[in-house]
């Protein structure tokens, strides 16, 4: 085992957060749809043991039966340690297994896992951690404004907005001072 392998594999996730931020980011650059599934799986598995998502958890463990982590005592600068590796040496399965261990140990804190989540605008989805439920301002505005009764009023708000466009339009030396902040008065 080289050196540089052992720099790639010795992974000892100290800050969830910043590890499933990275791990969302990787997906996103090469999408693994075995990482992925059970990022997906692990997300419905989030609160209390139900009957109903039995199912979800024997799909889990059926997938999970194909990684196998090895403990093998190391010098470190802490004295000997016993690290966890994966069993595969195969640098592809090395990037899954690195996943399926952020995740792993995501099911391991209950209130962490309880941040897993996703963006709450439905065109987006984005996959998330921490207390926020959306992932931008933009899609928080997505949401706002795809609201049915947000929507009747934003194209009232544009009706009136070029009723008074029209007017300016017509008549260009009438300042007229349109919206419903008082700063939009002097935007114009
Ligand atoms: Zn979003």
């Amino acid at each position: 085992m080289t050196a540089s392998y052992r720099k790639k594999t010795n992974w000892h996730p100290t800050d969830i957060e910043l590890d499933l931020l990275d791990l969302f980011g990787r997906l996103e650059r090469r999408p693994n749809a075995r990482v992925e599934r059970v990022r997906d799986l692990i997300y419905q598995l989030r609160g209390p043991c139900s009957s109903k998502t039995m199912h979800v958890r024997a799909e889990l463990n059926d997938i999970l039966k194909s990684y196998t982590w090895v403990r093998r005592v190391y010098q470190t600068a802490d004295g000997y340690r016993a690290i966890l590796f994966p069993e595969q040496e195969h640098r592809d399965e090395l990037e899954q297994y690195r996943g399926v261990w952020v995740l792993l140990n995501l099911m391991e804190r209950p209130k962490d896992l309880m941040r897993l989540r996703r963006c709450a605008d439905e065109s987006c989805r984005a996959w998330m951690y921490g207390g926020k439920k959306f992932c931008s301002d933009r899609c928080k505005q997505h949401a706002y404004d795809s609201k049915p009764e947000n929507r009747e009023s934003k194209r009232e708000y544009m009706r009136r907005y070029y009723a008074e466009e029209q007017k300016r339009s017509l008549n260009p030396k009438c300042a007229v001072g349109f919206g419903r902040k008082k700063s939009h008065k002097h935007a114009l």
